[in-house]
C-alpha cells in the first residue's frame, strides 16, 4: 500500500526534487498544493477553496470532477486502459476520430492522435514536410510563422514560436531557422485594411519556393500575448497560401472547443486549413491528448512518397482512457447550450473588467468569447501577485504583462463575479 504524505512532506519533496513549468530549482517559488477539485473550485491542503479562473491552462471547460467524465473513465478502465495503436484499433479511438472529422472545418478527414499539444504541432510540421518531400520538393522545408505566436515547447514547435519571447536565444544553435511575419496588426473588430496582410504577403512572395507551410493560431494568439485579431486576416491568409502553393496549418490547441465563441476559431472566417491541431480542452482537461487532422490532399501525397507512410508513432497514441473521456467531453459540450454560456461569460467579463480600463498600470482590457484579458504596462511579479489572488479566493495565473481569465464554461455568474471583482481589487491595490 502507498503511504500517504502530509502536506509538509509534499512541500519538502516538491522543493527538493520537482521541476515545475519554467521554474528554478535553486530559487523555487513555492507551489500551492491542491488536494481536490470540484465544479470550478480548487481545494488547497490548508482547506482554502479557490474559484479557478484558468480552467487549468484552458483545458477544463466543464470544470473538475464532473460525474459524466468520471464515469466515462471508470467504464473504459474496466475494459482496457491502454493498448498499443500499432496494428491495433479500438472503439474509443474510432468514435473520437469520427467526431473530430464531423465537427472540425470541412475537408479534414484524416486524424493522427498524439499525446500533447506540442507533439501535435510536431506532427503537423512533419506532415507538411513529408507532403512536399513526397513530391520531390525538398527545398520546401521552412515554415512561415508569426511574431507573438506560440505553438509549444518541443524543438520543432519552439522554432515556430515568437523568436524573442519564445526562448530562441537559449537554443539558437539548434533551432531550425524559420521566417517570421509581423503579428496580425489588427484588432478583432477592426474594419479591414489591405495593409494588415501586406507583411505576410511580401514574405510569401519572396520565400514561397522554400516554405512548406504557414502556421498560425486562428483569431487569438494565446500564450504569446492573448492578442485577438480580425477573422478577415485568416480569409486573406488562406487565399495567399493557395496563391503561393503553401500549406496552411491552424493551431487550435488554445482556441478549439468553443473558447472564442465558435466551436473552432477558423469558423469565424469560414476557412479550412490544410492541417489542424487540437489539444487542451479535447479531453475536458482530464487527460493529455491531442490530434492533428488533415485532408486527403495531404495524406495522399505523404503516402505516395518514397517511405509510403507517415513517420510518427508515439507509444501512448490513441490511449483508450484519453479517447473515452474526450468522447464524453465533446458530447457533453455539444449537448449543452455552450454558445449561450460563452456569450454570457463574455458579456459579464466585458461589463465587469472594463472598469479597469484607464486604471493605474493598466494598458488594455479586452475580451473575446470566454477570455478576459487585463494587460498591464509592466511585467508582473507572478509569485507576489499570486498571493494576492489567493487571499481573494481565486486562482489566476498571469504571464508576462497579462492577467487573464478563461474559466470553465459552467461557471455561475456569482463565481465569475468573484473572479472579476478579485482581479479588480488586486489590480487597484497592487499597481
Ligand atoms: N499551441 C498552442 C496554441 C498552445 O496554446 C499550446 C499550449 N499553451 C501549445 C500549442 C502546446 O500545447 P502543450 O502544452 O499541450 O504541449
Amino acid at each position: 500500500m502507498i503511504e500517504s504524505l502530509t502536506p509538509e512532506q509534499v512541500a519538502i519533496i516538491d522543493k527538493m526534487h520537482i521541476w515545475h513549468p519554467y521554474s528554478s530549482l535553486t530559487n523555487p517559488i513555492p507551489a500551492y498544493q491542491v488536494v481536490s477539485a470540484s465544479g470550478v473550485h480548487l481545494k488547497l491542503s490548508d482547506g482554502t477553496s479557490l474559484v479557478d479562473g484558468t480552467s487549468s491552462w484552458w483545458s477544463a471547460i466543464h470544470g473538475y470532477n464532473h460525474p459524466v467524465l468520471n464515469k466515462a473513465l471508470v467504464n473504459q478502465m474496466n475494459k482496457v486502459s491502454h493498448v498499443m495503436f500499432g496494428g491495433i484499433t479500438h472503439e474509443p479511438a474510432a468514435q473520437l476520430c469520427k467526431k473530430l472529422v464531423d465537427i472540425t472545418p470541412i475537408g479534414l478527414d484524416k486524424v493522427f492522435l498524439s499525446d500533447s499539444g506540442s507533439v501535435s504541432v510536431e506532427v503537423a510540421l512533419k506532415m507538411a514536410l513529408q507532403y512536399w518531400s513526397s513530391q520531390g520538393r525538398h527545398e520546401k522545408s521552412r515554415f512561415l510563422s508569426f511574431k507573438k505566436g506560440y505553438h509549444g515547447d518541443t524543438l520543432g514547435a519552439m522554432s515556430v514560436c515568437d523568436p524573442v519571447n519564445g526562448m530562441h536565444s537559449l537554443f539558437s544553435d539548434v533551432l531550425a531557422k524559420q521566417i517570421f511575419a509581423e503579428s496580425p496588426p489588427c484588432n478583432f473588430d477592426d474594419t479591414w485594411e489591405d495593409f494588415f496582410i501586406s507583411d505576410v504577403r511580401s514574405k510569401l512572395q519572396k520565400n514561397n519556393k522554400t516554405i512548406a507551410a504557414v502556421i498560425i493560431e486562428p483569431v487569438m494568439q494565446a500564450a504569446g500575448g492573448l492578442n485577438f485579431y480580425s477573422p478577415h486576416y485568416l480569409t486573406e491568409l488562406r487565399q495567399l497560401c493557395d496563391d503561393f502553393d503553401v500549406l496552411l496549418i491552424a493551431d487550435e490547441i488554445a482556441t478549439g472547443f468553443g473558447r472564442t465563441g465558435r466551436l473552432f476559431a477558423c469558423e469565424w472566417a469560414e476557412i479550412s486549413p490544410d492541417i489542424l491541431c487540437v489539444g487542451k480542452a479535447l479531453t475536458g482537461g482530464y487527460m493529455t491528448l491531442a490530434a492533428t487532422l488533415c485532408g486527403s490532399k495531404v495524406s495522399d501525397s505523404i503516402c505516395a512518397g518514397g517511405s509510403g507512410v507517415f513517420m510518427h508513432g508515439p507509444t501512448y497514441m490513441g490511449n483508450p482512457l484519453a479517447c473515452s473521456v474526450a468522447n464524453a467531453s465533446i458530447d457533453l459540450l455539444l449537448s449543452s447550450d455552450w454558445q449561450s454560456s460563452v456569450s454570457n461569460i463574455n458579456a459579464q467579463l466585458i461589463e465587469q473588467l472594463s472598469e479597469l480600463s484607464g486604471c493605474t498600470g493598466v494598458k488594455d482590457v479586452r475580451c473575446l468569447g470566454a477570455v478576459g484579458v487585463v494587460e498591464m504596462l509592466n511585467k508582473i511579479d507572478v509569485g507576489k501577485i499570486q498571493k494576492e489572488f489567493i487571499s481573494e479566493g481565486i486562482w489566476i495565473r498571469p504571464f508576462d504583462t497579462r492577467i487573464y481569465v478563461m474559466p470553465p464554461y459552467n461557471i455561475s455568474s456569482e463565481e465569475l463575479t468573484r473572479l472579476t471583482s478579485g482581479i479588480t481589487r488586486v489590480v487597484r491595490r497592487f499597481f
